[in-house]
């Protein structure tokens, strides 16, 4: 992994104000609504998602990362704050670890869970994007970021 491409990804991140906050990416967003990192190749340039990027900063590269799944713990689509230790962000599971984390948050949803896995593809884009403008337009303002992030209602998904 290039150091280079390391700082170029971070410089795309927003880090919340609370230790425990989310850090967000405000780059290139795809149609799921997740964030995508372009990285330079021999032939010209791929896309990677931003969390898988993230996931492998922290563990030796993309190649290492292969195959293996990306837990999101906070359930925000853009959050890439990636972590060894368990129950924070994001974390690097193996498929049968996913399908234990889906089965325990069936059991126990957060609100925030819930509500962004009922959005549609486009609602979730649209929402992700939204969120994305805000951050680049005025910073992290906590009233806001609240608001998109844990102010779903799936059945008013216009609201905001
Ligand atoms: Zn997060």
């Amino acid at each position: 992994m290039h150091s280079s491409d390391v700082e170029r990804f971070y410089s795309h991140v927003l880090k919340g104000p609370d230790p425990d906050s989310c850090w967000l990416w405000l780059g290139a967003i795809s149609d799921d609504g997740y964030g995508r990192f372009w990285l330079p190749t021999a032939g010209g340039q791929r896309a990677v998602a931003a969390h898988r990027f993230a996931l492998a900063t922290i563990h030796g590269g993309l190649t290492a990362i292969e195959g293996l799944t990306a837990l999101h713990w906070c359930d925000v689509p853009l959050c890439v704050r990636a972590s060894l230790d368990p129950s924070t962000h994001l974390l690097l599971g193996t498929r049968s670890e996913n399908m234990a984390d889906r089965a325990m948050k069936g059991r126990m949803p957060s609100a925030t869970a819930a509500r962004w896995r009922r959005l549609s593809k486009v609602e979730r884009s649209t929402r992700s994007r939204q969120l994305r403008e805000e951050l680049k337009t005025h910073g992290w303002d906590e009233d806001v970021v609240r608001e998109l992030v844990h102010g779903i209602d799936p059945d008013h998904p216009t609201l905001f």
